[in-house]
């Protein structure tokens, strides 16, 4: 009697992981063979615009899992040599929504310093010629791990989900252009269009085990512009002969802050940032240009556009000022920038419930916007389609809170010495987007 009770508990106990009840067992079965995949992503990183390698291999494992991919979508507008790394791969299961889950491919130009046993030791030339480090310092390995866990997870839980599953491999997300790329080569006509597009980033100024949303604008556009001030050059001691481009571009420089400060409300954030000033070669030289070089950082597109003629108007006022002759107009350039990041509040709320089920109420966080920014925007088409982007923590609790006490922040994105914590933020990331990816199929 007691062995066949024995029998019924084990029958049910196996039940409830067939039903998918063990997400936890199964990512426990996994973790490993993840840690590895992250290892081996992270000791192999590569450059925007030359993702060809990782992108190979995030197509292999979905292939492996069953899904149908398609490599190489990315057509660039400004530099037609480079390939689109971008692929996708789309799993039908059925009636019901299309879901799109992103991750990005790319790393960054920065020599690692972290120290791990796994340290990037990859060195390449950028486009400069120059040779640089390169170094997974924003993560991306982690998300491109959790994503394969999550398209894994997935597939084996096909029962308990009734849709199409895109998974999407972003190329150049760090230089603001992949995903416009893909988009551009027609992307939502050779897969299904999303009815929600969902992408997470790792945040090291987050607990790992937690994720963190912001419903609404979570990020800014970015948006980088060149201005060439053009005076007329002589000799440092005859000014009266030249028209000095160092000076007007100094009041330029001082000019733009009144965007901010006197021509924007208040309400809707935005930066002007110089961030780099050239011209000139030496002490007795009136040159002939100054070049400066700005980004600017917005929530909304008419708040963008708005200071971008802001910018246009005070810049050729003070060099029209400075009576600088009109064949020697400045030269303004607005690149190609990267849109804001709006999270549709109803997919959030809904996300919310998803992920505090999954991860318990205390390990999910509301956060603050910010001004940084990513092109993951530009999948929604315009606010469209409902996305959302919500942040993975990344970093071991006890030096969270010791940086919250001291004020001294912990190596942020981008840094040499960003080091997440990878087990447990990988455990977080598989649960989380998987959790949020059945309660948007759910049957
Ligand atoms: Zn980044
Ligand atoms: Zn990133």
């Amino acid at each position: 009697m007691h062995k066949l009770l024995l029998l019924i508990t084990a029958f049910a106990v196996l039940a409830l992981n067939v039903n998918g009840q063990s997400l936890d067992a199964m990512i426990d079965r996994d973790i490993a063979s993840w840690l590895t995949t992250y290892r081996n992503l992270h000791m192999a990183p590569e450059l925007s615009h030359r993702e060809e390698k990782t992108s190979a291999f995030v197509a292999g494992e979905l292939r492996k899992l069953g899904f149908t991919v398609t490599e190489r979508i990315g057509t660039y507008q400004n530099d037609q040599q480079w390939v689109g790394y971008g692929i996708v791969g789309v799993l039908k299961n059925g009636p019901g929504p299309t879901v799109l889950v992103r991750t990005e491919l790319d790393a960054l130009p920065v020599e690692e310093k972290t120290g791990v046993p796994f340290a990037s030791t990859v060195k390449t030339k950028n486009d400069a010629g120059l040779e640089v480090g390169v170094m997974h310092a924003c993560g991306h390995d982690i998300h491109m791990t959790s994503f394969l866990g999550t398209a894994k997870m997935l597939t084996e839980l096909k029962s308990r989900w009734s849709g199409t599953l895109v998974m999407l491999g972003q190329p150049a997300e760090e230089t603001g252009d992949g995903a416009n790329a893909m988009l551009r080569d027609n992307l939502y006509t050779n897969i299904p269009k999303p009815d929600f597009a969902i992408a997470l980033h790792d945040k090291p100024e987050l607990e790992t085990g937690k994720v963190g949303y912001t419903p609404g604008y979570a990020m800014a556009s970015a948006t980088s512009i060149d201005i060439k001030i053009r005076g007329v050059g002589g000799h440092g001691s005859a000014p009266e002969l030249a028209k000095d481009p160092i000076v007007v571009a100094a009041q330029v420089v001082m000019a733009l802050q009144t965007i901010v400060s006197r021509e924007n409300s208040p309400l809707d954030p935005a930066v002007v940032t110089v961030g780099s000033i050239h011209g000139g070669t030496r002490y007795n030289i009136i040159p002939d240009e100054v070049n400066l070089q700005l980004t600017v950082r917005t929530y909304k597109e008419e708040v963008r556009k708005r200071v971008l003629g802001s910018i246009e108007r005070i810049v050729k006022g003070v060099v029209a000022t400075a009576g600088i002759p009109e064949d020697r107009a400045p030269v303004i350039k607005i690149a190609e920038g990267t849109g804001s990041t709006y999270n549709d509040p109803k997919l959030v709320d809904r996300l919310v419930v998803a992920f505090k089920q999954a991860l318990g109420d205390e390990n999910v966080v509301q956060m603050p916007p910010i001004m940084a920014s990513e092109d993951f925007g530009y999948f929604s088409l315009d606010h469209k389609i409902p996305a959302t982007i919500f942040w993975l923590g990344a970093s071991d609790p006890a030096k969270v809170k010791q940086s919250r006490e001291s004020g001294v922040p912990l190596p942020g994105l981008h840094s040499a010495l960003f080091a997440p914590v990878p087990e447990p933020t990988l455990r977080t990331g598989v649960k989380a987007m998987t959790s949020a990816v059945l309660d948007l199929m759910k049957k």
